[in-house]
């Protein structure tokens, strides 16, 4: 009870206190009088070690006891906030709060980690790109359709392209005839050409041909020096079963009833001829240059793409494993180089 009482009548504190690592420089003392809270700031430098605090407590009559106490600063932390530095030590709260942001910033690390591997996985397995490659014919024998027979009338789902084209000479025939079976060596195309049709077409010539334009998927229109001229009247007939003039009338009628079809393919061969050549109603389209464009050629025809927009869209692989479709690009590029020959020692063709 006694001691209660003087707690209770102390009202003056003196306090000393004492760095013990560093005496020198971190010491001092401080009197307060009617107060029971004290806050003393320490230096940055100060703040560390073991302290010695002196406590002296006086009430108004007698002198209280003395008693020792040793206050165990923790350590400060690496890397205190501008704040932090000269407050007092009730700081020592905020490690625990850090190491759980960090606990859960790792795990959402984790987490995200392995939803980002699942979406790869998943779009790597349903993503793939798509490859078709060409198929092979059934009977190797009999894969082109020899002269005079009848192209049309089967439903084997294949893209039908007629090529249209002025006749020049033998070799140009010869060319034309190769670029035929690059075509159908695709197995996709079925390609008509008219003196592969001659039987077809003596019945009713016109008629042939506006059937042919009307009802293909594609119409490669082949521009030449020759069909250049032949257009402008400034060259006699050819030995077209009609007249190249008439053969495109069909073209531009077809395009003027839909301006916005994509079947005609503007194309030529560069050794007899050049993009001047193509007739004007298709000289805005893109047109290709043979025999190097082949490729593009058919990829047109099948309405794909030499480079994907996306991965999921198609894409053909042309040739390789020994597909004849190789081949027979061989000889089409053979057949230019004998008729470009031809020309150049020819120059009356
Ligand atoms: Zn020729």
């Amino acid at each position: 009870m006694s001691s209660e009482k003087h707690c209770r009548e102390i009202n003056m504190f003196n306090i000393k206190w004492l760095n013990i690592q560093k005496p020198g420089d971190c010491h001092g003392q401080t009197l307060i009088e009617g107060e029971y809270n004290c806050t003393i700031s320490l230096s940055k430098e100060c703040s560390r070690f073991n302290y010695s605090i002196r406590l002296s407590g006086k009430t108004n009559d007698t002198e209280g006891k003395l008693s020792k106490v040793t206050v165990i600063i923790p350590p400060m932390k690496q890397t205190p906030s501008p704040n932090n530095a000269t407050s007092n030590r009730g700081d020592v709260q905020s490690p625990p709060a850090d190491n759980t942001t960090k606990i859960l910033i790792s795990v959402l690390g984790s987490f995200f980690g392995v939803v980002i591997c699942t979406l790869l996985v998943v779009y790597r397995i349903f993503f793939q790109q798509v490859r078709i490659t060409l198929p092979y014919p059934p009977k190797p024998s009999t894969s082109r359709p020899s002269s005079d027979q009848p192209l049309l009338g089967n439903d084997s789902g294949k893209k039908r392209v007629l090529i249209l084209h002025t006749r020049c000479c033998e070799k140009c025939n010869h060319v034309l005839h190769c670029l035929g079976t690059v075509l159908s060596s695709t197995e996709l195309i079925e390609p008509s050409i008219d003196m592969w049709n001659t039987l077809d077409i003596s019945p009713n010539v016109p008629r042939w041909y506006e059937e042919q334009v009307k009802t293909s998927d594609c119409v490669i229109v082949l521009g030449s020096r020759k069909m250049s001229l032949r257009c402008q009247n400034l060259l006699e007939e050819g030995d077209d079963p009609l007249q190249i003039k008439c053969q495109l009338n069909f073209v531009r009628g077809n395009i003027a009833k839909n301006p916005d079809t994509q079947k005609f393919i503007p194309a030529f061969f560069t050794y007899n001829g050049s993009k001047k050549d193509i007739p004007d109603f298709l000289s805005y389209r893109w047109s290709h240059k043979l025999p190097r464009e082949v490729d593009r050629v058919i990829f047109h025809v099948l309405n794909v793409e030499k480079i994907q927009p996306y991965r999921t869209q198609p894409i053909v692989v042309m040739g390789g494993n020994g597909h004849p479709f190789d081949e027979k690009k061989k000889e089409l590029e053979r057949a230019v180089q004998e008729a470009d020959t031809y020309h150049k020692c020819s120059p009356q063709v």
